[in-house]
């Protein structure tokens, strides 16, 4: 079930020209109302729940309804970001909470490059990068 926004968390980042949630949703699915500075998800049937909102949004103003196979039923799903780790709240129907905290990196935030010391990962290189990559056939 799509995300949804609640505009009373909702600051609109601020004024900023692009928000968090527009930024961040790999179907461009968030814009902002800019006379109240409210965002919303404008297709809620192109949402393909991957929480990705849910996770940048400063205000923790982002929800998404989970499917009952992983959220039980009028529960809610809502995680907040920290730099190192991710703490997961799962607020059940009952009122009842539960917190998970998951590390969500090995590196230093920005530090990750994936492409470092693999050939193919440049324009000039003709190969795939899998392919360029491949251990040589005995
Ligand atoms: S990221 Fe959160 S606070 Fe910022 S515009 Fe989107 S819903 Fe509002
Ligand atoms: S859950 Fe994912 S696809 Fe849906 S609006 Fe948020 S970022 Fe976009």
């Amino acid at each position: 079930m799509p995300s949804y926004v609640d505009p009373s968390k909702c600051d609109g980042c601020k004024g900023g020209d692009k928000t968090a949630c527009m930024y961040i949703c790999p179907n461009d699915l968030m814009v902002l109302e800019k006379t109240e500075m409210k965002a919303y998800n404008q297709e809620p049937d192109a949402c393909w729940e991957c929480y990705s909102c849910v996770k940048i949004c400063p205000q923790g103003a982002i929800f998404v309804r989970g499917y009952d196979d992983f959220v039980p039923m009028g529960g809610q799903v809502h995680p907040m970001r920290s730099a190192d780790s991710i703490m997961w709240t799962v607020k059940f129907r009952n009122g009842n909470l539960k917190r998970f905290k998951f590390p969500v990196r090995t590196t230093a935030e920005g530090a990750a490059n994936a492409y470092v010391d693999q050939k193919g990962a440049s324009l000039d290189d003709e190969c795939l990068l899998l392919e360029a990559n491949l251990p040589t056939p005995k």
